[in-house]
C-alpha cells in the first residue's frame, strides 16, 4: 500500500475535560470523534472492536505521538468583536503541531481521540474554532509515565522532534498545502 501521509483532518475543537493540558504547558485541542476517522483504514471505521486497531508501520496507522501542521479558523462573522480582537493575526496561520491519538478511557477504549497541541502561544482559547491539520509522520507508541517529570521531558522531546522533522525542506512544503487554503 502507499503512505498514509499525508492524512488531513479537520472540524471544530471540542471541549474536554480540561485536565492536565494547561498545566502541564501542554494543552491541547481536541477533534470530534468523526475527524478522527480520517487515521483508520477503511475496513476499521465505525468499528466499535479495540482488536481492530490498526498496527502502526503495517498498513495504516496506530495510537501514539504525530507531528504536522495545523490552522485555526476563527468564525467569519465572529460573535463579538471582543472575541474576535483576542485572536490575532498571528493565531490565524499554518502552524507546527504534534498529536496524541489513543483510545478514550472515558468510552470504554472503544472510541479513538485525536488531541493536537500547537507550537505556538495563542491569545485566547479557540473552542468551537475549526481547526485543519495535517499529519504527515509518526514520532513514538503511547507510554505509561509513573512521574509527572517524566510525562512532562516526553512531552518536550515530541515538541523537538516534530520541529526538527518540519524543518527539513520535504516536509516544511506542506506549511503551503492548499488544504490549509479554503476556509471550512
Ligand atoms: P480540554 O480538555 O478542554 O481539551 P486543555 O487543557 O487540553 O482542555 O486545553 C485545550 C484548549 O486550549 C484548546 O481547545 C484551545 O482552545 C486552547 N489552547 C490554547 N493554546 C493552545 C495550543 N497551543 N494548542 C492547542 N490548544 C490550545
Ligand atoms: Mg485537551
Amino acid at each position: 500500500p502507499s503512505l498514509p501521509y499525508p492524512i488531513r483532518l479537520q472540524g471544530p475543537v471540542m471541549r474536554g475535560f480540561g485536565r492536565g493540558g494547561k498545566d502541564l504547558g501542554c494543552p491541547t485541542a481536541n477533534l470530534p470523534d468523526d475527524a478522527v476517522d480520517g487515521m483508520l483504514l477503511d475496513g476499521v471505521k465505525n468499528s466499535k472492536n479495540s482488536t481492530d486497531r490498526v498496527p502502526e508501520g503495517k498498513d495504516g496507522v496506530g495510537t501514539g505521538v504525530y507531528y504536522g501542521y495545523a490552522r485555526v479558523y476563527p468564525p467569519e462573522s465572529a460573535g463579538s468583536e471582543a472575541e474576535a480582537s483576542r485572536f490575532k493575526e498571528e493565531d490565524k496561520v499554518v502552524l507546527p503541531m504534534v498529536m496524541s491519538l489513543g483510545w478514550n478511557p472515558f468510552y470504554k477504549n472503544e472510541r479513538l481521540t485525536a488531541e493536537i497541541h500547537i507550537l505556538h502561544s495563542f491569545a485566547s482559547d479557540f473552542y468551537g474554532y475549526q481547526m485543519k491539520a495535517l499529519v504527515l509522520g509518526y514520532i513514538r507508541p503511547e507510554l505509561d509515565y509513573t512521574t509527572r517529570e517524566g510525562l512532562i521531558q516526553d512531552i518536550n522531546t515530541d515538541k523537538r522532534v516534530a520541529l526538527n522533522c518540519l524543518d527539513r525542506p520535504g516536509y516544511s512544503v506542506f506549511a503551503g498545502d492548499e488544504f490549509f487554503d479554503s476556509i471550512p
